[in-house]
């Protein structure tokens, strides 16, 4: 490399921008090491700058906010705390990453290009999870078009309506009492008849006159070419096929860590969640994982800030270790 490659090396580049990779970036820029954030670029899926939390409607749980904050605006909030520090943060996609030796690369746009866009000597990886769907093929052709895995995004346009929410856990629920706010009727259908859900939740939507719950019942298809129509569903304990005419789906079964940019080059598991251990460390010296992309266990919004601060101290530690 020549001295102006090496003068652009940076210390550290955080690749993801939710409450885990805005945390280490605040605490990075306050080390003085003025982190590079690679925050993504805009979806209408979770794997956008800000991560899960700028798909989720009221965060009642994030200490500091007694009468709770809207998931977005709590986002914004971690992304100004972190350029008042200097943390310097740019809109782009990782595209390709290079781990095998150091600097690290990473590609943004173009992976043909050979030079790497950034080349860091720490990556803290902070990529998150985004949404499963249910592998259907009408849900290619109808997302956004009735089918969703957003209320908050898409509530609105289901004012009066007769809908459905896929799923028994905690974001079913939060998506079926928010969307009471506009529709006539929310229909959780579950492949089970219990759910997963926290009791708080699971009592907060049943005591909901608008939510009604379809039990021991699987979604096979959506129909509708250029909106919903109505949803096939089958009771597994029957078979029984029945359609269902709602006008709106919303898919909340879980999630998948946004590891595809990492295989081959970071130990994962089956799952695809990455592998730390000793804090943060991934099994690639210099690289560090925190918040969903290696949790599948606590998922929240705090224990992702509080890894990547775990995260930040890692990095700051292992280049004051291998000052070169
Ligand atoms: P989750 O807890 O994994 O629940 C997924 C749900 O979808 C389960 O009920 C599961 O059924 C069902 N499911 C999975 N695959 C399915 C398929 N192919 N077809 C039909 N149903 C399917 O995921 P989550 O609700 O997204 O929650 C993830 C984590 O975030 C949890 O730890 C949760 O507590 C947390 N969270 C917290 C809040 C909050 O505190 N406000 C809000 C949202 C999420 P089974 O039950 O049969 O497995």
């Amino acid at each position: 490399m020549t001295p102006a490659d090496e003068a652009a090396v940076r210390e550290v580049a955080i690749v993801g921008s939710g409450p885990a990779g805005l945390t280490a970036a605040i605490y990075t820029a306050r080390a003085n090491l003025r982190p590079l954030v690679i925050e993504g670029e805009p979806s209408s899926t979770s794997d956008q700058p800000g991560g899960q939390l700028m798909l989720t409607t009221e965060v009642e749980n994030y200490p500091g906010f007694p009468e709770g904050i809207m998931g977005p605006e709590l986002m914004v909030r971690f992304r100004e705390q972190a350029l008042r520090f200097g943390a310097d943060v740019v809109t782009e996609k990782a595209t390709k990453v290079d781990l095998s030796s150091r600097p690290f690369g990473i590609w943004t746009g173009d992976l043909d290009v050979s030079e790497p866009t950034y080349r860091a000597k720490t990556v803290i990886v902070s990529t998150g999870a985004q949404s499963l769907m249910l592998g259907l093929e009408a849900e290619t052709r109808l997302l956004g078009h009735g089918l969703s895995t957003c209320a908050t995004c898409d509530g609105f346009f289901f004012r009066d309506q007769h809908i459905a929410v896929v799923g028994g856990g905690d974001s079913a629920l939060e998506e079926a009492i928010f969307l009471t706010k506009f529709a006539d009727t929310v229909t959780v259908v579950h492949r089970r008849d219990q759910l997963r859900a926290s009791k708080i939740m699971q009592d907060r939507a049943l005591a909901n006159e608008k939510i009604r719950f379809l039990w021991n019942h699987v979604v096979d298809d959506i129909l509708g070419t250029t909106s919903v129509d109505g949803v096939v569903v089958r009771n597994v304990l029957t078979d029984e096929p029945t359609t269902m005419p709602v006008t709106g789906l919303f898919v909340a079964i879980g999630h998948k860590p946004n590891t595809d940019l990492f295989k081959g080059q970071l130990a994962m598991e089956d799952t695809g969640y990455l592998i730390t251990g000793e804090g943060t460390r991934t099994n690639v010296d210099g690289v560090f994982a925190c918040g969903d992309v290696q949790d599948h266990t606590y998922r929240q919004a705090i224990t992702a800030a509080g890894s990547g601060c775990m995260a930040a101290i890692d990095a700051e530690r292992w280049l004051e270790a291998n000052a070169s």
